[in-house]
């Protein structure tokens, strides 16, 4: 209630500092599992990809931009998910620790309140953890450049995986010994290694693996009752490339607000 008098305690606010993020200025926060390489163990998560976790991880991040209606992109891998706040947005005062809180939250609630749609058990073994942090990015090459580095990490870290899995699940090799194997290797090496050894295509592995997923948030057409349809803001889930310049001429409102 507003009518309490203020106590002689109230002073100590002061030592609260402003976090408020610059203006006009690309917000975003990351949020990623707090060591998952031991809860998708535990979890019985697939190796090299769990196609169920990942669209755990969607799930909750639709529900983190449900809430938040200024986050117009979304990107997400493994264990992460990044949220890009339109550079006006004003949530909270732009207040960078109630943004990166508030959506990390969500983030991680949606996560365990929507566990049982995507896993065999009612709940999580234990609870997981997510960290979130707010990062701001002045231009538009700047941000463009943070989803690029998201997905190349993904991309790097997915055909690793995938050959590594590969050697020792098909090959028989030992994970000590599929690490050897591939110590200072080279995409191609791995590439060859994953096409004459075990006969994968590596270019032809689910998009969902090597792209990663992203959301936009965009206008397009809902149907209605009457058979019709009305144009409604709406989020958009694809597996699409972020670094080359089709999914941004696509999506061009991104970027002219
Ligand atoms: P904000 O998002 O700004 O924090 P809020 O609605 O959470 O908004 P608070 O000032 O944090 O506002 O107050 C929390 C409110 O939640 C209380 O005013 C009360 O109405 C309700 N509430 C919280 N805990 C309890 C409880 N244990 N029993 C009954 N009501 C509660
Ligand atoms: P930290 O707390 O530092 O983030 P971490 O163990 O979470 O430690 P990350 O670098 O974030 O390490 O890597 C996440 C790990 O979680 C991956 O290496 C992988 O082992 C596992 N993982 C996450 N998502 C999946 C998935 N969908 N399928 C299989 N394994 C996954
Ligand atoms: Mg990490
Ligand atoms: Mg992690
Ligand atoms: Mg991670
Ligand atoms: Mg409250």
């Amino acid at each position: 209630a507003g009518n309490m008098a203020k106590s002689k305690f109230e002073y100590v606010r002061q030592f609260e500092l402003d976090d408020r993020c610059l203006p006009n200025t690309w917000i975003v926060v990351r949020v990623d599992g707090k060591g998952f390489h031991k809860f998708s163990d535990s979890h019985g998560y697939a190796k090299p990809n769990d196609e169920r976790a990942l669209r755990l991880m969607s799930r909750s991040a639709s529900a983190v931009m449900d809430e938040f209606k200024e986050i117009c992109v979304a990107y997400g891998q493994s264990d992460e998910y990044s949220f890009v706040f339109r550079k006006e947005a004003q949530a909270y005062s732009r207040r960078s620790s109630k943004l990166a809180t508030n959506v990390c939250s969500l983030f991680t609630s949606a996560f365990v309140y929507h566990w049982s749609e995507y896993f065999d058990s009612a709940k999580p073994q234990y609870p997981p953890v997510f960290d979130g942090r707010t990062v701001l990015y002045p231009s538009d090459h700047n941000m463009r450049d943070y989803l690029s580095w998201r997905q190349a990490d993904c991309h790097i870290n997915n055909l690793y995986n995938t050959t590594f899995w590969a050697l020792v699940l098909k090959g028989g090799l030992t994970p000590h010994e599929a690490e050897e194997r591939l110590k200072g290797t080279l995409s191609g090496d791995k590439n060859e290694i994953l096409f004459s050894q075990f006969g994968v295509n590596y270019n032809t592995e689910p998009e969902l693996y090597r792209k990663g997923t992203v959301l936009v948030r965009r206008r397009g057409p809902v149907p209605l009752p009457n058979g019709g349809t009305r144009d409604k803001s709406q989020i958009f889930q694809s597996n699409t490339d972020l670094i080359g310049e089709d999914f941004w001429k696509e999506n061009s409102h991104l970027l002219n607000s």
